[in-house]
């Protein structure tokens, strides 16, 4: 399996140095990783923390390819944070570098930061997981150059509604145009496992599993898995588990990418 959404040190957010994931990797039996740093730009409270040298990231990820060839395949991903007035910048930068994967992922919605709680203020669940689904729609609308779109159902981590589920059931319109919108630019869509560590409250899936279901139906086949680990114990997390998941939906493959091609790995 490939863990295809892993942070390092690159990241102002972890402090992961990418041999250690890489260790792990090789000792969890993977036969990849995508180290997929953030590109988000216009963060609101910008921290320069967040800015990264895509071009010593690049050559490192080059680096590491060599070094550990024949014992791990080390992709080179970047997860882009998009917001509409940001588009522009981020392709050029993604343009910029031989990536062999990207992430489109929503962080930021309005301005606000739901890693605060500032989002979440004065929203009741409905309106602010319709406001986060209709931001992901007119990111995968506006936004062209990606291959998967992170972790449907984010959000969830930061809310602290009694009932944190994002499920198809409820936002059942929303979900089929950003689905339609995916499969219709040949894209595809992240499993996310970081619902599964401990202390989440979440325990599911990112997206929720009756999403994954209608992704299937309506005839969705590239899905890939990541962990989001920002720390080596956090890598892989609970893959068999998704693994299971997505054969149980029917799934017969799921998605790594190799210079920005999907390769199609059998369950
Ligand atoms: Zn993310
Ligand atoms: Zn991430």
């Amino acid at each position: 399996m490939f863990d295809c959404h892993v942070h390092s040190s690159f990241s102002g957010d972890s402090e992961m140095h990418p041999d250690d994931a890489i260790s792990q990797a090789i000792h969890l039996g993977l036969q990849g990783i995508a180290f997929t740093d953030h590109l988000d730009i216009d963060y609101p409270d910008f921290d320069e923390k967040f800015l990264i040298d895509f071009k010593k990231y690049s050559q490192t990820m080059d680096d590491l390819k060599d070094k550990y060839s024949g014992k791990l395949k080390v992709l080179k991903g970047i997860e882009v944070g998009i917001q509409p007035h940001v588009v522009d910048e981020t392709r050029k930068t993604v343009e910029s570098y031989d990536f062999d994967m990207v992430i489109a992922s929503v962080h930021i919605i309005d301005k606000m930061d739901p890693y605060t709680g500032k989002y979440f203020i004065g929203k009741s669940k409905n309106e602010a997981f319709i406001r986060y689904l209709e931001c992901i729609l007119d990111s995968v609308t506006l936004f062209h150059n990606f291959d998967v779109i992170g972790h449907i159902g984010y959000i969830r981590r930061y809310c602290n509604y009694d009932d944190r589920s994002l499920s198809y059931k409820d936002y059942g319109d929303l979900v089929d145009s950003i689905l339609k919108t995916v499969i219709s630019k040949g894209k595809g869509i992240e499993v996310n496992t970081s619902g599964f560590r401990p202390g989440s409250g979440l325990g599911t899936t990112i997206p929720e599993i009756d999403i994954i279901k209608r992704y299937k139906e309506l005839g969705g086949e590239i899905i890939c898995l990541g962990s989001d680990a920002h720390y080596p114990e956090h890598i892989a997390l609970s893959f068999d588990k998704a693994r299971d998941l997505l054969s149980t939906v029917g799934f017969r493959y799921i998605t790594h990418f190799e210079k920005r091609k999907a390769v199609f790995d059998a369950i």
